[in-house]
């Protein structure tokens, strides 16, 4: 998981088939010249930020913290009609005579404006998902994270809530069918947030020299707004839904999304069938490898039957193997060295020593999160720190913190610190800050991000890490699976017609999940959509686009050099890396 990254690319999305572009508007071709294009970027993010002030803000673009704007059919038309002035604009450029890197970011910014148009005419969630209205992660932003001296965000927060009520009021003109998943999530991401506006705010005007009689405004006001939230929440449990509609997306719109999302050369059709016969070729080397490991653990008890109960024992027994819960954090601070050992001695890709990544004890406003998680600097805040942010077990029942130190066993959490770290995550972000392209930044591709730790897993292992043990190996095609499943999961349930029961026997029997992680993953699956695509799809593309690179160089291949040039693109979509790097003489 990364924070901030995905953030932004879930929110407000994407579109209209080939609306323009089919070269009816050619137009003065003062788009010949990068520079010119990066000029015109400039204006591009200044207005998308300006009818955007909450992406701003959760980008680390500061200019708007103060606006909330109502979302009605205003300024939805206002949306569509930037869309359709960008879209203009860009096709007034020559595409091919830019250079490589804006070539991307002209793909990118195309790829937005029309997800999106297709996301406010086609799909308009702002009719049936609630959630699309919360407004509290903003808020929460501008309270936590340390930008601006607290009396100058306090400021923005109370200017940002003189909206607040009536930004509901219309929220609930807009709303008509919604979906009870989502409506759920709503109610209880609203009532569990409004603590934000109700008592944070409070707490930390009490840490300022803001003026006695200023403060009494702005609680006045935050009073009046979490009342608002307050409100909305109690409008939505009592709202009378005849037809509410379905959570699956349906297959027309998952392809579209998909296609906006992730933006692969596949199909999400295509991505499944893949994905499915991935399951099946993990499902016989899992096999192979529990026959070979079998004596080993169980000595001459006879081996199941059924090859998957056969595996699911093994994984059990290799489980058991894990740290204790006040260890879990120093663990993990002490994988971390090897890790950068073991890619240094093996020359996987340059590691830049002044960059360093910080280890730190999970902040408090995390809480509850994921064990680990990487928290990247901003687009707009380059420079900033890299923190692998650890969440302690204390106070954790013991049961709880059994099942979880199972999960994140001595093997799988190797694993996981390679994928959030090193070479995972962290080091894909060192490198995407120095391709110097906010766009890229702003609009990063979540599968080049996901494929890209997924794929560095399978480089160590592939490599020799963990002594080529075969347990090591196992736990990883049962960590893989997850990947895999989602894909598989997700688009089953969106696409078709997937049942409950279906799903947690696929992740349970046959990606090996606990019950707990199962339901999990069923409620997430439940009220989001194509997001769980992006770490196979990506794997899969970086994965066959490493082959035919080694096809195109031919003796000159090295690992090194290949990981180096496809990280310099920043986090762009691959099947643009990939029309880069396979280009003719582009070496
Ligand atoms: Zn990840
Ligand atoms: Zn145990």
């Amino acid at each position: 998981m990364i924070k901030k990254l995905l953030f932004t690319a879930a929110l407000v999305i994407a579109v209209f088939t080939g609306c323009k572009k089919d070269g009816s508007s050619v137009g003065p071709l003062q788009g010949k010249d990068d520079a010119a294009f990066a000029v015109y970027e400039n204006s591009f993010l200044e207005g998308l930020w300006k009818l955007n002030p909450d992406w701003a803000t959760s980008v680390g673009y500061h200019k708007y913290d103060s606006l909330l704007v109502i979302p009605n059919d205003q300024s939805r038309d206002k949306m569509v009609n930037f869309a359709k002035v960008q879209i203009d604009s860009l096709s007034r450029f020559e595409v091919n005579t830019l250079n490589d890197a804006n070539k991307i970011d002209y793909h990118l910014m195309q790829n937005q404006m029309e997800s999106i148009q297709w996301n406010i005419k086609q799909l308009r969630s702002y009719q049936w998902d609630p959630g699309s209205y919360n407004v509290i992660g903003t808020f929460a932003y501008i309270l936590n994270e340390h930008y601006a001296p607290l009396a100058k965000r306090l400021r923005n927060f109370y200017q940002r809530m003189a909206n607040l009520p009536a930004y509901y009021k219309e929220a609930e003109k807009q709303i008509k069918n919604p979906v009870t998943e989502l409506t759920s999530l709503a109610i209880e991401q609203h009532l569990g947030g409004v603590g934000v506006i109700e008592k944070d705010f409070a707490d930390s005007l009490k840490k300022t020299n803001i003026p006695q009689s200023e403060q009494k405004l702005m609680l006045d006001r935050a009073h009046v707004s979490a009342e608002a939230i307050k409100g909305f929440a109690e409008w939505l449990k009592t709202l009378k839904n005849d037809h509410p509609r379905s959570f699956r997306l349906g297959k027309e719109f998952y392809e579209a999304k998909f296609k906006y999302d992730i933006q692969s050369e596949f199909t999400a059709q295509q991505i499944y069938n893949a994905a499915v016969e991935r399951k099946r070729y993990i499902h016989r080397e899992m096999a192979k490898i529990s026959k070979k490991l079998w004596p080993k653990y169980f000595g001459t008890k006879a081996r199941p039957a059924d090859s998957l109960d056969m595996i699911a024992q093994l994984i059990d027994t290799l489980s058991a193997k894990h740290v204790q819960p006040g260890e879990f954090q120093s663990a993990i601070g002490n994988i971390l060295p090897k890790l950068t050992a073991f890619v240094k001695a093996k020359d996987f890709v340059t590691l830049d020593p002044t960059k360093p990544l910080i280890v730190r004890k999970e902040p408090g406003y995390m809480a509850g999160v994921a064990g680990a998680s990487m928290s990247s600097p901003g687009p707009y805040d380059k420079d900033g720190n890299s923190y692998f942010n650890v969440g302690s077990l204390a106070g954790w029942p013991a049961a709880k913190a059994e099942s979880y130190l199972r999960e994140y066993n001595q093997y799988t959490l190797q694993i996981l610190c390679i994928h959030e770290a090193i070479p995972g995550h962290y080091v894909q972000l060192v490198y995407a800050n120095k391709a110097p392209s906010l766009i890229k930044s702003v609009f990063g591709n979540g599968a080049m991000v996901e494929g890209w730790a997924v794929y560095s897993e399978e480089m160590m292992l592939d490599n020799g890490y963990g002594n080529d043990e075969p347990e090591m190996r196992l736990m990883w095609y049962k960590w893989h699976l997850r990947s895999v499943c989602n894909t598989i999961l997700d688009y089953s349930v969106h696409a078709g017609n997937m049942p409950k029961q279906e799903a947690i026997t696929l992740l349970t029997r046959e990606a090996f999940q606990q019950q707990a992680e199962a339901d999990g993953k069923w409620k997430r699956v439940s009220v989001t959509s194509v997001q769980l695509d992006s770490y196979y799809t990506g794997y899969k593309e970086i994965t066959e686009l490493r082959e035919a690179y080694k096809k195109k160089v031919g003796d000159k291949y090295k690992l090194k050099e290949f990981n180096e040039k496809f990280l310099s693109y920043g986090s762009a979509p691959l099947r643009y890396i990939k029309d880069a790097m396979l280009a003719k003489g582009g070496n």
